[in-house]
């Protein structure tokens, strides 16, 4: 019997693991499928906050933790694994192409700087020092040097490997298939493999973690929203750092792909990628990069972002099932929020406390 069981094999259930297992507690992580298969591996694996969020407030904070954690995590899982996860924290730029988007994004710009964060308004030649590729319709921009991305592909197979050298027991392949109690607590789990019993049980299902709650008549709120994403060659396109806009968004990697996304749709549980979506992503950033008119397209693929109703993720204790903890919910940022979050529910599992997941917590859906 393991101390703590977790399921779900992607960003967050791979980070969770990780870090109770270098706590000193015996884990098991379950997988359906394989390590990372699903919304994980989709992602574009930008680390971005302040692009991303649109106001201050618990959101950005834990987004900026979460940000600074990234070196110092990338660092030791490099050296577990032996292997580069390519982190570029060399800098993001949001632009805009008109006066309307130029108007929204000053007063971002301000908020953000009052708040001390390090971002910087640059008129459009500024922003070509930044960026030479850039095209003569953006018209202004923020950058903010301290963001960027990582392969977010490499650094789940940095955390298979991580979890396996520190000794957690790794079962992909196998279904949860309910939810074990006895006498009101959560003991483990039922699987396609037999039972797995644990002290601690986390849901990190992603976009299944909802119809995981349905097993014990819990209603939490998860649902899938598809994100539609492709790559292309930089060869001939040698981008210097992330650009986003309203209508897309540009990661040049470092593996020669140039990452673009991402279209977010409502289609269930449905991941493939249709024409209207490819036509809308690659139509999207022309504007921002006229090179890529000539970029040879290498792949497209879809991925299921784990959503709640008010946009936040679910971290910490389902009220009223003692020994079950939730680690999901998302969205957007995963890739982002893995460190903070792997570090946040260890802590909660260690001590109890909810006081730092106040804002996170899943009792927010459950009256
Ligand atoms: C197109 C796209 C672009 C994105 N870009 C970014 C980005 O740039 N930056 C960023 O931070 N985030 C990004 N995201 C969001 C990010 O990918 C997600 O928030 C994150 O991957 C969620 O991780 P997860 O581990 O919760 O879910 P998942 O990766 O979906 O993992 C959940 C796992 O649980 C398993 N599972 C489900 N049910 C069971 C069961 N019954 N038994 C056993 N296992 C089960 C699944 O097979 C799955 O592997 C993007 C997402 C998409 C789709």
């Amino acid at each position: 019997m393991s101390d703590c069981l977790v399921v779900g094999g992607g960003i967050i259930g791979l980070s969770v693991a990780y870090e109770l297992s270098r706590r000193g507690l015996a884990v098991t992580l379950i997988e359906q499928g394989d390590w990372g298969g699903q919304a994980s591996s989709a992602a574009a694996g930008m680390l971005a906050p302040l692009k991303e969020f649109a106001s201050p407030g618990p959101m950005l904070d834990l987004g900026m933790e979460s940000l600074h954690l990234y070196p110092e995590w990338a660092q030791e899982l490099e050296e577990r694994a032996s292997g580069d996860v390519q982190l570029s924290l060399e800098g993001l730029v949001t632009v805009a192409l008109n006066g309307q988007e130029r108007e929204q994004l000053q007063a971002k710009h301000h908020w953000q700087k009052e708040a001390g964060h390090d971002v910087h308004w640059l008129e459009c030649n500024e922003l070509r020092d930044v960026e030479p590729l850039l095209s003569d319709q953006v018209v202004a921009g923020i950058y903010s040097p301290g963001e960027g991305h990582i392969n977010n592909r490499l650094l789940l197979r940095s955390l298979v490997t991580a979890c396996r050298v520190q000794g957690v027991t790794l079962l992909s392949g196998c279904v949860v298939s309910g939810i074990a109690v006895k006498s009101g607590r959560v003991v483990g789990v039922e699987t396609t493999s037999g039972p797995i019993r644990a002290d601690q049980t986390v849901i990190a299902s992603g976009a299944w973690a909802g119809i995981m709650m349905q097993m014990l008549d819990v209603a939490i709120p998860v649902r899938p929203v598809r994100g539609q994403i492709a790559a292309v060659s930089s060869v001939g396109i040698p981008l210097r750092t992330v650009i986003f806009g309203t209508t897309g968004y540009i990661t040049p990697k470092k593996d020669g792909k140039i990452v673009i996304g991402a279209t977010e749709d409502e289609s269930g549980f449905q991941r493939e990628v249709t024409m209207a979506g490819l036509a809308s992503i690659l139509n999207g950033v022309m504007p921002y990069v006229p090179a890529l008119h000539a970029a040879a397209f290498l792949e497209a693929w879809g991925g299921l972002r784990p959503a709640t109703a008010d946009g936040k993720p679910l971290l910490g204790p389902v009220p009223g099932w003692e020994g079950l903890s939730l680690a999901g919910g998302h969205f957007r940022n995963g890739i982002l929020l893995s460190p903070i979050t792997a570090k946040r529910i260890a802590d909660y599992i260690e001590s109890g406390r909810t006081d730092k997941i106040e804002p996170f917590l899943p009792s927010r859906f459950l009256s």
